[in-house]
């Protein structure tokens, strides 16, 4: 009896200990990729050297129901895994000493900050969220799997389009896209190029990483890119400096990255680009992608390329209409303004007819030094917010800005324009031209080609005191 309660117990005991250790085993953190058990804080798995921190938007939970609201008091919330250091939003916060540079990382004061939301506007990598008190941001972001890959098989997201910012992010995604490609693509392409193995759309840190590794691996890959190479970061103001952050995350892909101007980075891009032989199309749109049998179509201008797979590398700039004119591919053409600061001093044509190109005019013309002048070809400006109208009409009372209606760009220069206005072709002394008149954003190709997108509550690790 006694040996039976004995080995009784030890069996209990025995059981017990094995489910302790198997839920710890279980409640252990785990490579979302391989599945491997890592060291809790790891930044890599140790499994198969995926950068962990890739998966925090695809591994977040599927928003439902209401939008959680705290009911306090609006405030900042700075996500440190997102800010980039540049300190946009210390200058663009009105009340002084609620934002400030802690190192790299920008912190809110929380007894000084009001909730204003200019930081949350200014900040070109979205790392801010003005919150009353929430522990999530609700982010909307296409439906993508651990491997990047969409609700559209074979068709990969990857970088800013997939929802979460930032050229190191972009680049580790590139490669974990390409490499899931790799594995699990049945057969290659026989010929060099119908179909492709692997369509590359994008020529942005994530697209230019994707494509270094598709080469690696030797798929038979195109990297269609709209504009010129990297051209959203080609397109950031003048000497920029981007920064290498966040400085927790380990690069995981071939694409140089570390603090420097967007001219040094791209330079460096473009030695890595020629050193190894990588082909990128530029001036290639992609307009649509269709699924076709086993294949996919790209539409590219007349053409049709086909290929088995597809990574959407495209950044959420979207494409920008154009006006089409000579000049226009200048570094002083400009679809979008990331940072008002940059043209203090200079001469800004602004061109359009909308809210976005009132809005950027009026922007403009508060830089020290700025002369603004804003051209657009109809009689009036019909389909703007009132309130917009009425800055217009004041800002052009006090002197502040020109107005130029029924004109047209014909020509752009480095140092001047040429404007048909009136009925006779003029020629302005000018620096920059930002023209806004629309485009398609992301989101409409997107849905186009038959992505899903989700709302998904993404934790907030704030930066506050
Ligand atoms: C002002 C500013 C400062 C920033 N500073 C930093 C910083 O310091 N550090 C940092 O890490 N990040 C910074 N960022 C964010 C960083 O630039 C982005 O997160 C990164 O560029 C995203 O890379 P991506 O490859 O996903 O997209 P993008 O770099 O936007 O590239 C997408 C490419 O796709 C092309 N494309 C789009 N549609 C099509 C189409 N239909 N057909 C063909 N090509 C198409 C575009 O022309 C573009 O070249 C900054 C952003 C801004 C705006």
């Amino acid at each position: 009896m006694l040996w039976t309660t004995l080995g009784f117990l030890l069996m209990t005991a025995l059981i017990a200990v094995w489910h302790v250790r198997r839920s710890a085993k279980s409640a252990a953190p785990r490579c979302p990729r391989c599945h491997t058990v890592v060291p809790a804080g790891a930044t890599r798995c140790t499994g198969c050297s995926a950068p962990l921190q890739a998966y925090e938007v695809v591994e977040a939970k599927e928003a439902t129901g209401e939008e959680e609201g705290g009911g306090g008091r609006p405030h900042a919330i700075v996500r440190a895994d997102l800010c980039v250091g540049c300190s946009t939003c210390v200058d663009a916060c009105p009340e002084e000493g609620a934002l400030r540079m802690h190192g790299k990382l920008a912190v809110v004061d929380m007894a000084l900050c009001v909730g204003h939301g200019d930081c949350a506007r200014a900040c070109p990598v979205s790392a801010i969220v003005v919150t009353t008190g929430g522990s999530v941001q609700r982010v909307e972001v296409p439906r993508i799997d651990v491997n990047f890959q969409s609700n559209v098989e074979g068709l990969y997201i990857v970088g800013e389009l997939g929802g979460r910012g930032l050229i190191k992010n972009a680049i580790n995604e590139g490669r974990l896209a390409v490499e899931h490609v790799v594995a699990t693509l049945l057969t290659r392409a026989e010929r060099n190029d119908d179909p492709y193995d692997l369509a590359i759309v994008g020529s942005g840190p994530a697209g230019l990483s994707a494509g270094l590794e598709a080469k690696r691996q030797g798929l038979r890959y195109v990297l269609l890119e709209q504009g010129s190479l990297a051209d959203s970061i080609r397109k950031y103001p003048r000497h920029k400096l981007l920064l290498a952050e966040p400085i927790s995350v380990p690069l995981y892909g071939d694409l140089w990255i570390s603090d420097a101007t967007k001219e040094a980075l791209l330079k460096a891009w473009e030695a890595i680009i020629e050193t190894t032989g990588l082909q990128v199309r530029t001036e290639s749109r992609v307009e649509d992608v269709r699924r076709h049998d086993q294949f996919f179509e790209l539409v590219v201008g007349e053409e049709t390329l086909r290929a088995q797979r597809v990574i959407l590398a495209m950044g959420r700039r979207g494409t920008p209409r154009r006006l089409g004119v000579p000049g226009e591919e200048g570094d002083q053409v400009f679809y979008d303004i990331v940072e008002m600061e940059a043209f203090a001093g200079r001469r800004v044509l602004v061109v359009g007819g909308g809210d976005s190109a009132i809005e950027s005019a009026l922007g403009l013309c508060n830089q020290e030094g700025c002369r603004v002048v804003l051209s657009y070809r109809g009689e009036g400006f019909r389909r703007v917010k009132p309130r917009n109208l009425e800055k217009l009409e004041k800002a052009v009372a006090e002197q502040r800005l020109i107005v130029l209606l029924q004109s047209e760009v014909r020509r752009i220069h480095r140092d001047r324009v040429e404007l048909e206005f009136q009925g006779t072709l003029r020629e302005m002394p000018n620096d920059d031209v930002i023209i806004r008149i629309g485009g398609e954003p992301p989101s409409s190709f997107l849905g186009k080609v038959g992505v899903e997108m989700v709302n998904k509550d993404i934790p907030l690790v704030g930066s506050e005191v």
